[in-house]
């Protein structure tokens, strides 16, 4: 029917009618196929790979969805492990998929408290092939925050993303709903209040996202030990070791040992400040509020990616990682001696008295802006994002040189009460 469709002249009624048919058509199947998922033969088939380790049938516990999705590392982006999960009414299985396509709990996760994120990162995420000629594989993201942990998912289609996420969502309002009259008081006061800390596993910072401490913005270097990256167990920032010398039983975990915490954590929660020589440590100099632009660029001279934030003082702001907050250096563009573009390459070429930079923006471009209606009203119409971006910066960067702000950044910032924005 698809074939047939091609050949129709797509205003006329045949067309039409056609395509309302293939539609419908397609909507039963995929109905069947949903309802096939969850067939009590499933299930069957699933108790035997769980090696009846597992009670699957039990009264109130019912099979809405399970598949194949993979699970990022918090420590390394690139880190991609196979998972199966297994969405019952009442919990979440997350396994791994063993020889004789046996199954072994990795994690039960309950259903109380769960909440499901989309993550939209402006493009999906992509994962480098070990092939450099190769395209980089690109997967959809979705996090599954629960009280036991959080977890970041992938998959390999929208569509896919989408239903595990109506799925889910679908299974914790019945869940809720049935719970209500329990779950009433914690409810409201999980509406009235931020969880308690310690109370639930934080998500962790990915490590690629910062490269200094969120504690005390010193540099991370991987041949000193001091300086390793560790996870605070209670907020899950990306600390020192310096930063996150204490221990505390937490909530969410208090079966297992004592864990390793941040000491602003620490600090709030026995009230004991830690002494420090704060004064060593670079200061903070993201502004998110007093950002124009902010986004990723390749270093031409050292290949590397930088994050640049050009900021109200008209000062481009040179950061190591996306979440970092003290930068490594900055360009004052009104003393620039010249500033070249490359159209073509996309390439920012800034020579300062002393010193030369060249930036590229990469076909992963991401930009992260403080939300503008011109740029979303630009990005709908526009065939090529990575020529509107290149344009945008190029342009943004002219004006500061003139100490002048863009004007839709102006109508922007007087819109907004506070400033604030969403760049992350
Ligand atoms: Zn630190
Ligand atoms: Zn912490």
């Amino acid at each position: 029917m698809k074939t047939y469709l091609k050949y129709l002249d797509e205003n006329s009624a045949e067309h039409k009618h056609t395509r309302s048919i293939h539609d419908e058509l397609d909507r039963i199947a995929g109905r069947c196929e949903e309802e096939l998922l969850i067939s009590p033969t499933q299930l069957n088939e699933l108790k035997e790979r769980l090696d009846n380790k597992f009670e699957c049938f039990k009264e109130q516990r019912k099979l809405m969805w399970h598949g194949q999705v993979k699970k990022v590392s918090p420590r390394r982006h690139a880190d991609i492990a196979q998972r199966y999960m297994i969405l019952f009414s009442d919990c979440i299985l997350v396994c791994s998929e063993e020889s004789g396509r046996k199954l072994e709990i990795k994690r039960e996760l309950s259903m109380r408290g769960i909440t499901i994120d989309v993550v939209q990162t402006g493009r999906p995420f992509t994962v480098p092939s070990s092939d450099p000629q190769a395209n980089p594989t690109t997967y959809y993201q979705f996090r599954v925050n629960a009280v036991e942990k959080s977890y970041e998912f992938l998959v390999e289609k929208e569509s896919e993303r989408e239903l595990w996420v109506k799925k889910i969502r679908q299974v914790t309002d019945d869940y809720n709903n049935r719970n209500q009259a329990t779950e009433m008081r914690h409810s409201i006061r999980q509406q009235l209040e931020e969880p308690q800390p310690g109370t639930r596993a934080p998500i962790w910072v990915n490590d690629v996202d910062v490269s200094r401490c969120q504690n005390c913005n010193n540099r991370f270097r991987t041949t000193i030990i001091l300086s390793r990256r560790h996870h605070c167990r209670c907020c899950g920032r990306c600390v020192c070791g310096s930063c996150s010398t204490k221990k505390l039983t937490l909530e969410y975990c208090k079966t297992e040992a004592d864990v390793r915490v941040c000491d602003t954590c620490y600090t709030s929660f026995t009230g004991h400040p830690l002494a420090k020589n704060s004064s060593i440590w670079p200061k903070t100099t993201r502004h998110v509020d007093q950002t124009i632009l902010f986004g990723d660029f390749r270093s031409v001279s050292s290949g590397t990616l930088v994050w640049i934030a050009l900021q109200e003082d008209f000062q481009l702001h040179v950061f190591g990682a996306k979440l970092d907050e003290a930068e490594d250096y900055c360009i004052i563009l009104s003393d620039l001696l010249d500033l070249q573009f490359e159209a073509e390459t996309r390439k920012f070429e800034l020579k300062e008295t002393t010193k030369n930079h060249s930036f590229a923006i990469d076909s992963n471009h991401q930009i992260t802006y403080p939300k503008s209606d011109f740029i979303d009203e630009q990005l709908k119409t526009t065939d090529s994002k990575l020529t509107f971006y290149a344009n945008l910066w190029h342009e943004a960067m002219q004006l500061a040189r003139s100490t002048t702000l863009p004007d839709w950044y102006i109508r922007k910032r007087d819109s907004t009460d506070s400033g604030v924005s969403n760049v992350g």
